[in-house]
């Protein structure tokens, strides 16, 4: 899948500390998410506690893990992070919940890919702030429980529904994060512009904000691009037109849909006669991945209305016809 739209963290994501936002102030949208969070961060100042453990459930670049370095800012503490399929063994795991001081947030990424042996270590750790671990083997094996200084746990992960219920039961708060709108993602451009130093007409970021799938990850990614092309064609100025040029050079049409979106749309109207097809099909079909079907393409091709997820699989809706310019078959609503 192309680069802009990839789920996987590029070397620029990383190179975006500065244009993380590290306070809740700085952070657009999402504001029921927000607000609540406020409270619950201030409640735990109050009392001098640890802020109950947190799950964030969402598409990918929607701010999860931003949101984890604003809790750990806002209360204070150190962010320790890591992502479920890296903790390979129950001992991974002991060794960063051993090495947590008072207070502080353990982030673990994708947590519904962690090994059911390690995730059975976080329930009384979660829950006790107890470890029991299993040492030695055969006979000698012996249990040991060692006390743990009160954390705060906070997962993200793109599936919530793949979440084993005991491990979503012990979170005191499971926050899902929505698409953004456009105004919302004007200005998480404009703020990117400005922390880039690049110059930027609103009507440009406007442009990029409604062609960015809804994602600040995407929205950045695409921003950079443009400024690539405003670089070298137009003295540095991002202009609308110089946006529209560089979004077409990149393949992303006015919906903000992609050539991989394209194609799963196509696929299912195409070679399956508007559907329903199940996913395991369309990833043969498309030579994809299920999971980046599933977790990167589909969501917002759901969430704008151009497929439908039915039991019997996904279905191209008219909307889908529609942006293609093809006509739809008359039982295609
Ligand atoms: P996730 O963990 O959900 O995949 P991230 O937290 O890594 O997403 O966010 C992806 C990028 O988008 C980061 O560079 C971050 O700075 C930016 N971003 C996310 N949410 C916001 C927001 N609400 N306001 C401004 N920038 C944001």
């Amino acid at each position: 899948m192309d680069d802009i739209f990839s789920k996987d963290k590029q070397p620029e994501d990383f190179q975006t500390q500065n244009i993380r936002p590290s306070g809740f102030d700085d952070y657009v949208g999402q504001s029921k998410v927000k607000e609540n969070l406020k409270v619950f961060v201030q409640a735990a100042k109050k009392r001098g506690q640890s802020l109950d453990h947190c799950l964030f459930h969402g598409p990918p670049g929607l701010g999860k893990t931003t949101l984890a370095n604003i809790i750990a800012h806002e209360m204070g503490v150190n962010i320790n992070s890591t992502s479920g399929p890296v903790i390979e063994r129950a001992g991974d795991l002991a060794a960063l919940l051993t090495n947590l001081q008072e207070g502080d947030v353990l982030f673990i990424d994708e947590i519904h890919r962690l090994h059911s042996n390690v995730e059975e270590i976080l329930y009384p750790a979660m829950e006790d702030y107890k470890l029991d671990i299993l040492i030695g083997q055969g006979p000698a094996a012996r249990t040991v429980k060692i006390d743990l200084p009160p954390f705060t746990l906070v997962g993200a992960t793109t599936r919530a529904g793949l979440l084993t219920s005991p491990l979503r039961d012990r979170f005191g708060m499971i926050l899902k994060l929505e698409f953004y709108g456009i105004e919302e993602l004007t200005s998480i451009i404009l703020r990117g512009a400005g922390i880039l130093e690049t110059e930027i007409e609103d009507a440009a970021a406007r442009e990029i904000a409604s062609r960015s799938r809804g994602t600040p990850r995407i929205a950045h990614r695409i921003l950079r691009r443009i400024r690539d092309f405003a670089d070298v064609l137009n003295n540095g100025f991002v202009s609308k037109d110089i946006a529209c040029e560089g979004l077409s050079r990149l393949e992303i049409d006015r919906e903000g849909l992609d050539n991989s979106d394209r194609a799963l749309l196509l696929s299912i109207i195409e070679k399956y006669d508007g559907g329903p097809v199940g996913v395991d099909t369309l990833a043969a079909t498309l030579s994809e991945e299920r999971d980046t079907i599933e977790d990167v393409i589909e969501p917002y091709l759901i969430y704008r209305g151009f497929i439908k997820k039915t039991p019997r699989g996904r279905m191209a809706t008219g909307m889908a016809y529609e942006h293609l310019r093809l006509n739809a078959p008359n039982r295609i609503s």
